[in-house]
């Protein structure tokens, strides 16, 4: 990363916007939420970044997610915390989707999870910005993320999940250096907690979208799905939706890349998924709402999309509503179907939430939403590997005969 900034031109931010109001705020220092309580976005000098950067610089360098690093917010190179964030295969899974459908497979990034593109940008924010102390809300795969890159640098971290967080997540956390408590509620309810400290300057509060970073990492799926489509978006992007980060992340990606010049004005339909037993976004998306209200009792297989209520989700729904898409809800029974047909057929493991992205796909293809023929693109955000696995219980006695035709 020896190019990584230049004397005169260390980076490309101009500032900070407020989500809603767009009052302007200065870069370089912390910030959480904005006045009005809403997410801050960074925004770029992009006919600059135009003049230093051209698709072909681009194209020459290793894929991992720092070739982005002119519409990335970091300014010194020596505050990255990698865990090598690599570029994210695109795999067709034609028996379980069809023939143009394509799987974005997050569970290949560090910690297994897209949470890591969020947090190891988010981190190296707090780094450059001297936070000592960091406190989160999870369903599991962002406090992991936040607890690797944290204790590369040093940063403590205390972490609260619902109780009922995948086993393996909660211990990951733990693992990984960061103090982790269960909690008897949801994860807004631990986002409470998390404020409350704050309130009382106990710690910096890294809730989705209440620092304005993590939403930075999670615009790279954007452009990197530009990149390996040669410069072209698909028709159709199906996203499993919680706080909606990536979501909102991609839509400002494919502003960035056409203020570049580097795609045109063409976007995908963004499908906002959610679980049906918690789907605040289709909800208000249905009724016409420009807000969602809280979701009561949520509750899924899909832990990571349980997210009750979304500080960003005039933003998801906005952009699902401009990009000509639809927020979808499905039941836990066509996520664990379409799990386990992804499995058998295709041999790619999903992780719950990436089922319901394909549990989406099929219903929206019945429903005549998608044709067949449309390139479709499914996010997968995590490993399979991290969520309970249906059991496996057949054992073999060595020292009996074996009938091998019952094999
Ligand atoms: C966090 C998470 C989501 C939801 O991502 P958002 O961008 O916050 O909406 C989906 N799936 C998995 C596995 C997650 O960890």
């Amino acid at each position: 990363m020896d190019d990584y900034l230049t004397a005169d031109r260390p980076t490309f931010v101009t500032h900070l916007e407020c989500s809603m109001t767009g009052e302007h705020y200065p870069a370089d220092t912390l910030h959480n939420l904005s006045k009005v309580g809403r997410p801050l976005l960074v925004r770029y000098d992009l006919s600059a970044v135009g003049e230093a950067l051209s698709r072909d610089t681009l194209s020459a360098r290793d894929t991992d997610l720092w070739r982005w690093r002119e519409l990335l917010p970091v300014r010194r190179a020596e505050n990255i915390v990698s865990l090598g964030e690599i570029e994210t295969p695109l795999i067709p899974v034609p028996k379980s989707g069809g023939e143009r459908v394509l799987v974005k497979d997050e569970g290949r990034l560090p910690t297994g999870s897209f949470k890591a593109r969020g947090l190891v940008m988010a981190v190296a924010m707090a780094k450059e910005l001297g936070v000592r102390r960091i406190a989160m809300p999870t369903n599991g795969n962002a406090g992991a993320a936040l607890a690797a890159y944290a204790a590369r640098c040093g940063i403590e971290t205390i972490v609260f999940c619902p109780e009922d967080t995948p086993e393996v997540n909660v211990r990951e956390i733990a693992a990984q250096g960061s103090r982790v408590w269960r909690v008897n509620g949801l994860i807004d309810d631990c986002g409470a907690i998390v404020a409350k400290g704050a309130a009382e300057g106990r710690w910096f509060d890294f809730s989705t979208l209440k620092e304005p970073y993590r939403i930075e990492g999670k615009k790279t799926m954007g452009l990197e799905l530009a990149a390996q489509l040669g410069w072209r978006l698909p028709d159709a992007i199906f996203y499993p939706t919680g706080g909606g980060t990536g979501l909102i992340g991609m839509w400002k990606a494919f502003d960035e890349l056409e203020a570049l010049g580097w795609i045109g004005s063409k976007r995908p339909r963004m499908y906002a998924v959610q679980a049906s037993g918690c789907a605040p976004i289709v909800r208000a998306f249905e009724a016409g709402e420009e807000h969602a209200e809280r979701w009561e009792d949520a509750h899924t297989v899909a832990a990571g999309i349980r997210v009750p209520r979304a500080v960003g989700d005039f933003l998801i729904l906005r952009a699902v509503r401009e990009s000509g898409g639809k927020a979808l809800a499905v039941g836990d029974p066509a996520i664990l179907k379409a799990v386990d047909d992804c499995a058998r057929r295709d041999g790619l493991l999903l992780c719950p939430e990436g089922g319901a992205t394909l549990a989406a796909y099929r219903q929206a293809l019945r429903d005549g939403e998608v044709d067949a023929d449309e390139e479709v693109v499914l996010f997968n955000c995590a490993t399979g590997l991290k969520y309970p696995l249906p059991p496996a219980s057949a054992t073999l006695d060595r020292h009996q005969v074996i009938d091998f035709e019952a094999l």
